[in-house]
């Protein structure tokens, strides 16, 4: 029969975040997208013998969470690798790493993540004759959270064969290595570790990646993929993203216009760097860090070379993605897409800039005149600075803090804004970035549960021009949703962070559920 429905969910708090925040009790799915939405006696009335019925026992149901800002196969691979974040000394480190030799072949990789070295005891990476002690037997390399700087053991330090003239190779006094590998070097680390992670591994990656995701009540990502730490690798996504039930948006991080239009793709860019991290006071700021007399930060590329890349993409009617974190970084993108959109005027283009966290106000009016869009990152406000502000202020002082991650300033500036986990770099959460939007340590810059929801649903839709088929509960969409535990509208709000994913449905498919 033509009207048969392939699903109802019934008896819940279905919140719809359509354009009035209508709350339904239930939703019928037919052919993957939504095809009722109402009370339970309309919605039951639908109902055949070939209809499942999901009774939601009062529990609260949303959009399914859209995340804009994920390095999807950086993330499997991570997941795959050691996670150090639980370490407190280097002692700790050596301890997860015999853990993880034990049940490694010899002669194969090991890969760490999320190494702090301001978590450690010693406030240092670990040396190379350190990690030695616990295996030689295998290559080991740690990556620092920021994936800026890696550890290396003294085999995978000879692996690498780096020359020893580039900066950004730690030595002793006495001039030999210390295995520890920063910036510029650190590229040709990532280069020469690229072939290490076979088709297999990488497969493998991608499928724990979307996995995680599913548990987390994501049902699309935007994945930010190649560029210099892994090339070749939006393509790998593109080929096989259909082996995996998450939805998939791929932004390739490379700067070759042809080379995107050529993989077919909408859209440009990603962690493409203007600039660095604000803990690593490579974040390009206006005024020096606060706790160092000159240093304003970096920026990576000329504004010439910027201007160029933004005009030709912009002119190939690409959509485009930029991270830039401090305020100069941010003058640069923003200075070049309005030299762009003045050159040649395009209505609707939603090219965007990733993190945006330390603006000057007057940066948030250019963005909002040039229609610019955000992809902000709110789980980094706790994951990577902790809950008190001191690293912030100790870095910015304690006038320019104000303008750290402003979100209530963005939204009353009427600016597209949504969120992102930038994972690996803080873990795919929605509902931790949710809690950290309405409990932001600065008062000021906090926004209310129903905005901070749209940036993870239809804000996050309509960023990669989806608000058509995702981000609402409503007649047509995609059936994508997400059962909570507990209703975010209805509990303390530092309570959110703790709320459950019960299930996660993609297109009508139970994809996800909890034991
Ligand atoms: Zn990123």
């Amino acid at each position: 029969m033509q009207n048969e429905v392939d699903l109802i969910l019934f008896n819940g708090v279905i919140h719809t975040i359509d354009e009035k925040n209508s709350i339904v009790d239930a939703v019928a799915v037919k052919d993957s997208k939504i095809s009722a939405v109402g009370t339970n006696e309309e919605i039951k009335r639908l109902k055949t013998e070939k209809t499942k019925l999901f009774d939601l026992e009062g529990k609260t149901v949303l959009p399914g969470f859209i995340d804009t800002h994920t390095h999807l196969m950086f993330t499997g691979k991570s997941l795959m690798g050691i996670d150090l974040t639980s370490a407190k000394s280097i002692q700790d480190i050596k301890d997860l790493l015999k853990e993880k030799a034990k049940d490694t072949p010899k002669g194969d990789w090991i890969f760490g993540f999320f190494m702090n070295e301001f978590e450690l005891e010693e406030k240092r990476e670990p040396y190379k004759e350190e990690l030695d002690e616990v295996t030689s037997d295998h290559y080991v390399v740690l990556y620092h959270t920021s994936l800026h700087c890696v550890s290396a053991n003294t085999r995978a330090f000879e692996f690498l064969n780096l020359s020893p003239n580039i900066d950004g190779i730690d030595k002793y006094k006495d001039s030999t290595p210390t295995g520890v590998i920063r910036d510029p070097a650190i590229t040709e680390v990532h280069k020469k570790l690229v072939d290490i992670v076979d088709e297999q591994k990488k497969i493998q990656a991608l499928k724990i990646a979307s996995e995680h995701a599913l548990k987390k009540g994501i049902t699309t990502v935007h994945a930010l993929e190649d560029g210099d730490l892994a090339p070749g690798e939006a393509k790998f996504v593109m080929d096989h993203q259909n082996n995996v039930k998450l939805r998939i948006i791929i932004f390739p991080q490379i700067m070759n216009v042809k080379e995107v239009q050529e993989l077919g793709l909408p859209r440009i860019g990603g962690c493409i760097l203007a600039d660095g991290a604000l803990e690593n006071h490579t974040a390009a700021l206006f005024e020096p860090y606060s706790d160092t007399i000159d240093d304003r930060g970096t920026l990576y590329y000329s504004k010439d070379i910027m201007e160029r890349f933004i005009l030709e993409a912009h002119k190939a009617g690409l959509q485009i993605a930029f991270h830039a974190i401090g305020e100069r970084a941010i003058d640069q993108i923003l200075t070049a897409y309005e030299k762009a959109l003045q050159k040649y005027p395009r209505e609707d283009h939603r090219h965007r800039i990733e993190h945006f966290e330390f603006p000057t106000w007057n940066q948030i009016d250019r963005a909002a005149k040039a229609k610019v869009i955000l992809t902000m990152n709110p789980g980094f406000i706790v994951h990577s600075y902790g809950p008190d502000m001191k690293l912030m202020t100790k870095l910015l002082g304690k006038t320019r803090i104000k303008r750290f991650h402003p979100y209530k300033q963005v939204l009353d500036a009427n600016i597209l804004v949504s969120g992102g986990s930038d994972s690996p770099c803080s873990p795919m959460d929605p509902l931790g970035g949710i809690c950290y939007l309405v409990i932001h340590p600065i008062k000021d810059n906090r926004i209310n549960v129903l905005d901070a929801v749209k940036m993870f649903t239809i804000n996050a839709a309509k960023t990669a021009f989806e608000e058509k088929e995702k981000g609402s509960i409503e007649v047509g969409k995609l059936a994508d949703f997400v059962v909570l535990d507990k209703d975010p509208f209805k509990i303390k709000p530092e309570e959110i962070i703790n709320v459950q994913v019960l299930a996660t449905i993609v297109g009508g498919e139970i994809v996800y559920s909890k034991g």
